[in-house]
């Protein structure tokens, strides 16, 4: 018995939507490493890995091509047939980009309420948006529409930590350590990280034990998430009932990307504070950031002041994710703030005793 399934046209196909997406990572420059300014002499630097300079705006541009890659390779994606995803965000506009660029359709199923924006964005890349009423019938949708179109379901959930390479090829890791080798802490005492597939994170600490580096690796969790207690407990089973006010970060259930046994540390974050944090990187840095980059960066500030009061010196990366401007009547809106029931206040006085003092409030 053989059977031979080659298909020429099917490969010249492949080989070129490979070449597309392996030109866009080729004409793309890394992204910066910026600097958070803190006095010299507490022997402390705070760097923001910037992802949001990517050409569709976030760190999800890495993911999408991660999975575009993985699911052409594995011959899951086919000329003609739609790639599908369920996502509210980031990730479709992505996924729009890279599907555009290898020329098959793409659809993002997502909840109605999804911003006019986000849609506009998708269409703008040539994506369709199928909207759904009940967000949580999202996934069964996107399975449902990949089989009746014979198109893939790119499941990012389930997919983000295989589909990109852990031990290196200039990912969102190495490209940090490449990035710090010639700062006086080039090792980072410690990365923090946010989640929302889990993709990043499971990528910078596999990295990090493939490299056997001593860094510390922490994921900092908005209010309405269930990784920091499905981490705490050791339950894969845990929910949580309200959706998160961080955008692109803190799921209701743990994501099968999610790998808990990589990181060392979990924190809780306020979403409040995630807002005072994100502001005061606007006047710190004169740049403004979406809602994740404040969970990441409040994170990262405690255990910059941990540190200090330890007498430890070394430094502390973690990440710019995507930029302010998608999010102006939100997270720079006061009005939100007092809709949402939300002081940052306090929060926004311990960032700046700490930055003024160098302690930091109880
Ligand atoms: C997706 C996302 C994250 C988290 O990244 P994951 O790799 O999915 O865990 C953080 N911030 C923003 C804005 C995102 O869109």
């Amino acid at each position: 018995m053989d059977v031979d399934r080659s298909d020429q046209q099917y490969r010249i196909w492949l080989k070129e939507a490979v070449r597309q997406v392996q030109a866009d990572a080729n004409r793309s420059a890394d992204t910066h490493m910026l600097r958070f300014p803190l006095p010299e002499h507490w022997g402390i630097d705070l760097y923001l890995k910037d992802e949001s300079t990517h050409p569709t705006g976030s760190l999800k541009h890495r993911l999408a091509r991660s999975l575009f890659l993985y699911g052409l390779c594995n011959g899951w994606i086919r000329p003609g047939r739609p790639v599908i995803e369920a996502s509210s965000g980031s990730t479709a506009v992505s996924e729009a980009y890279f599907a555009k660029l290898t020329g098959v359709p793409f659809i993002a199923v997502m909840p109605r309420t999804t911003s006019r924006e986000k849609q506009r964005l998708i269409e703008f890349h040539g994506g369709r948006c199928h909207l759904v009423d009940d967000p949580r019938t999202m996934y069964e949708v996107s399975a449902r529409l990949a089989q009746e179109t014979g198109g893939h379901y790119m499941d990012q959930f389930t997919y983000a930590e295989r589909a990109t390479d852990w031990r290196g090829n200039n990912n969102i890791a190495e490209s940090m350590y490449q990035q710090l080798r010639k700062e006086r802490y080039p090792e980072p005492a410690w990365i923090v990280a946010t989640a929302g597939t889990g993709g990043t994170s499971a990528t910078i600490a596999r990295y990090v034990h493939y490299c056997m580096y001593d860094t510390r690796v922490c994921v900092a969790d908005p209010e309405n998430s269930c990784f920091f207690d499905g981490w705490v407990n050791g339950d894969p089973d845990v929910s949580c009932e309200r959706g998160s006010r961080i955008e692109g970060i803190g799921r209701p259930r743990m994501e099968p990307s999610f790998v808990p046994g990589a990181i060392d540390r979990m924190m809780k974050v306020p979403d409040a504070a995630s807002v005072a944090a994100v502001r005061a990187l606007d006047r710190a840095i004169g740049r403004k950031a979406g809602g994740s980059t404040g969970t990441g960066l409040w994170g990262a500030l405690r255990i910059v002041a941990e540190m200090l009061a330890e007498g430890r010196t070394g430094s502390v990366v973690t990440l710019l994710c995507d930029p302010g401007d998608r999010y102006l009547d939100k997270y720079y809106s006061d009005e939100w703030l007092a809709r949402e029931g939300l002081d940052i206040l306090p929060y926004t006085a311990a960032i700046d005793t700490f930055l003024a003092t160098g302690s930091w409030p109880s």
